[in-house]
């Protein structure tokens, strides 16, 4: 069931993660569900080709056409396979759709002018690093970006038509999944998928193992709210989190303790009068050294940094 792209990991009875496979230019997991009578899928990788994938293996799988997508969130490395999915009806938050459908379509000059600016600058970034971790990490991402480069004359945007708030229930005949929000941390407006009878959480990009969550543009203030709620209202012993390999309940403290930590060290950093390169010249935050994508660590510090800034001098 593997191929290229990514590795079928099964998470419990009935439920796969689609675990992305470094340096392949593939990233972002999804997860295959077999309800029984229905099969559905969680979010569909950042290529069609992995998606096309997806789609063969959740068949195969389960024996039956993929009848719902779910997306998470409305980030490409989560969404970008959508296309390959066109018999299936799609879902996601209110504001998830509102998102992916104000972005329009795709305007590849613009979107290759974008790629071509990432891959510039982590050109840039690998020639100043001497670290072999963030060196192999560098060259993941610069796949998964010339992979994306190639791929974008080909890329269409599929809108969710079924929508919900904060949750929504697909009955099946061998099992039942939950769809709930609550609210946006990692992004905009994040959603997750709840297997009750199986206990297990497909999680997006809330929880993640063993990677530098990507904290650019969301909330960490709510998204610990969110995970707090998360471990107070459901009984979980399986994650398929959105990015590193199936794991357990430990997963959640993990993000948790980041997060905190990471809000404490920028805090510390603004206050400390020093400037925003000596901050970045540190290095990653210790204890996450070995984590993947560690030059997210950057970014992040970088935003959260300034975004403190910006509320200090208000
Ligand atoms: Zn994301």
């Amino acid at each position: 069931m593997d191929n290229e792209y990514f590795t079928i990991q099964q998470a419990s009875e009935g439920i796969w993660g689609a675990i992305s496979v470094p340096g392949s230019g593939s990233l972002g997991n999804a997860a295959i569900i077999d309800l029984g009578d229905k099969t559905v899928v969680v979010d569909t990788t950042n290529l069609p080709q992995s998606g096309a994938l997806l789609r063969h293996t959740a068949e195969q799988l389960t024996n039956k056409p993929v009848k719902y997508v779910v997306n998470t969130h409305f980030h490409g490395d989560h969404v970008n396979g959508n296309q390959e999915f066109m018999s299936s009806e799609f879902i996601s938050t209110v504001w998830t759709r509102e998102l992916l459908s104000d972005m329009g379509e795709v305007n590849i000059g613009h979107m290759q002018q974008n790629i071509q600016k990432l891959i510039t600058s982590l050109d840039h970034l690998r020639s100043q690093q001497r670290d072999n971790h963030m060196l192999t990490e560098i060259d993941y991402d610069l796949s998964v970006q010339r992979t994306l480069y190639d791929a974008i004359p080909f890329l269409s945007r599929v809108i969710p038509t079924i929508t919900f708030e904060d949750k929504l229930v697909i009955q099946g005949s061998k099992r039942t999944i939950e769809v709930l929000s609550y609210g946006g941390g990692h992004s905009l407006s994040d959603a997750v998928v709840y297997v009750p009878e199986e206990q297990t959480l497909i999680a997006g990009d809330l929880i993640t193992t063993k990677t530098i969550p990507v904290m650019l543009y969301g909330n960490p203030y709510a998204w610990i709210r969110i995970l707090k709620r998360i471990q107070k209202d459901l009984k979980i012993n399986t994650i398929v989190p959105g990015h590193g390999d199936v794991s357990n309940s430990d997963r959640i403290m993990d993000v948790l303790n980041f997060l905190e930590k990471m809000i404490a060290y920028v805090t510390k950093a603004v206050t400390s009068g020093k400037s925003e390169s000596y901050w970045l010249e540190q290095g990653v935050l210790q204890g996450y050294e070995d984590w993947h994508l560690p030059q997210y660590f950057r970014w992040n510090l970088r935003w959260l940094f300034n975004s403190m800034l910006v509320q200090n001098n208000r």
